[in-house]
């Protein structure tokens, strides 16, 4: 083993929303904590995200019927969830997986698990902004979702339904109520149901300020350092490496996001992780700007207002970690917006691509490893993650200090796939 050159309480491989809320939380419960990111903090799939808190998501992909959908898809360039042909183990296991979980059954448990934990993270999260005083463009003013066909509308109605077993209200819209409520969409759609329980905020801001506090609050967080390995002594991780250093630590927390896999090994976890890439195009504020965010059905994407600009995100493409900007999938959300809004962008637009931890049954992985129970894995919150992240973090506290937990963790275990 080379020399031990630093050492911390616990070392959070990750520097996305998941792993520095999770050190927020953990330094505000005493502890010494030291994040280790190998880009910049906050650059991953948490930067140019849609920025939505959403219990109005609740319903997994993961639904009767969805294998079929996507199988017709699959060929097509600008289709919702694109998969690239190529033979690739990994994605065919995943997509195997996945496949066994579009039934009923699995939909519920996938349901109800994703409910308790966007619920819990949703009231968190008013209870940080206050607490933090985060200037991250925060607004509870609900979401929308809009349909442009009475065929999009219908089809929505027994989403609602499950969703109102759980707790999460909507309301419908009439075509008039809807273009008197947002007058930025175009006159020729056809309804909308609203969500009054959901919130937004700027997720690029949202890092930035996590990293702020985390920093006044005595958290080391280091950019530009790639984890490379993880150690183990006796069934408990001593330490990790990244290149030459060696930190040890009595925790580790795994919040790595799409690259989670090759670390979850060395913790003796087969972490079925997938990442679905999703491009997002953000511009000044347009001069007819949606007042509330927007979930255009049938063009499967959302928009985000805020203050300081308009962001158009959405597509789910399935073809590795490749970062290249693939214009067909961001002319599907400029033609998908200019189908729902008079003015789909503002000036000077910006495009991304970040890529989402998806499991097989659409639940995050948190949880200690069964070998190594000093390590916490939190990641594989898919779409989710923003809206997972205070939650999360709360959840990690409570497993990692022994608290009783404030919603069942059963769920998430990350061993749960074998
Ligand atoms: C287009 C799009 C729109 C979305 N919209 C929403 C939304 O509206 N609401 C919502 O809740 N979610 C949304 N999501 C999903 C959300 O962005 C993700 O679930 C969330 O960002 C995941 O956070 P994370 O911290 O796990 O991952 P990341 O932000 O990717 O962070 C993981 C970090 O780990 C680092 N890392 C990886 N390997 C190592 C290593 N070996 N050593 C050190 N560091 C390492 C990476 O560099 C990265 O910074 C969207 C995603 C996309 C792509």
């Amino acid at each position: 083993m080379p020399p031990v050159a630093e050492r911390a309480e616990v070392v959070v491989v990750g520097g996305g929303v998941i792993g520095l809320a999770v050190a927020l939380e953990l330094s505000a419960a005493g502890r010494s904590v030291r994040v280790m990111e190998r880009a910049q903090p906050g650059s991953g799939a948490s930067h140019g995200n849609g920025g939505l808190l959403t219990p109005s998501h609740s319903l997994p992909l993961t639904q009767p019927g969805m294998v079929r959908r996507v199988l017709g898809w699959m060929l097509r360039d600008d289709a919702p969830i694109y998969v690239r042909s190529r033979f690739d183990l990994g994605f065919l296991s995943w997509g195997l997986r996945f496949a066994r979980h579009c039934n009923a059954g699995a939909m519920q448990n996938a349901l109800r698990g994703r409910a308790a934990l966007l619920e819990l993270s949703r009231s968190l999260f008013d209870v940080w902004v206050e607490r933090l005083s985060l200037a991250i463009e925060y607004e509870t003013v609900g979401l929308m979702e809009v349909y442009a066909t009475e065929q999009g509308r219908d089809q929505a109605q027994d989403a609602h339904a499950l969703l109102a077993e759980h707790g999460i209200r909507s309301e419908a819209f009439t075509r008039a109520a809807l273009l008197q409520r947002e007058p930025a969409l175009r006159d020729d759609l056809c309804a909308g149901q609203w969500y009054p329980s959901d919130a937004h905020l700027r997720p690029d801001t949202l890092v930035n300020e996590l990293v702020r506090c985390a920093r006044a609050s005595g958290v080391r967080v280091d950019g530009d350092t790639l984890v490379t390995g993880i150690d183990t002594e006796r069934g408990r991780v001593s330490g990790v490496r990244a290149g030459q250093e060696f930190v040890s630590c009595d925790q580790l927390v795994l919040c790595a996001g799409a690259w989670s896999p090759p670390l979850g090994r060395a913790l003796g976890l087969k972490l079925p992780i997938q990442p679905g890439k999703g491009y997002s195009i953000t511009s000044a504020r347009p001069s007819i700007c949606p007042s509330v965010p927007l979930l255009l059905k049938e063009a499967n994407m959302a928009v985000t207002p805020w203050a300081s600009g308009l962001r158009l995100g959405g597509t789910m493409e399935f073809d590795g970690l490749d970062s290249t900007l693939r214009r067909s999938r961001l002319d599907a959300l400029r033609s998908g917006a200019a189908r729902f809004l008079q003015q789909p962008l503002g000036e000077d637009p910006v495009e991304w691509c970040g890529f989402r931890p998806m499991t097989p049954d659409e639940l995050p992985l948190i949880g200690p490893s069964p070998s190594f129970p000093n390590a916490i894995i939190a990641t594989g919150h898919g779409m989710m993650g923003v809206s997972m992240a205070t939650g999360t973090a709360q959840l990690v506290r409570e497993i990692l200090t022994d608290a009783p937990p404030s919603v069942d963790p059963a769920p998430y275990a990350p061993q749960r796939f074998g």
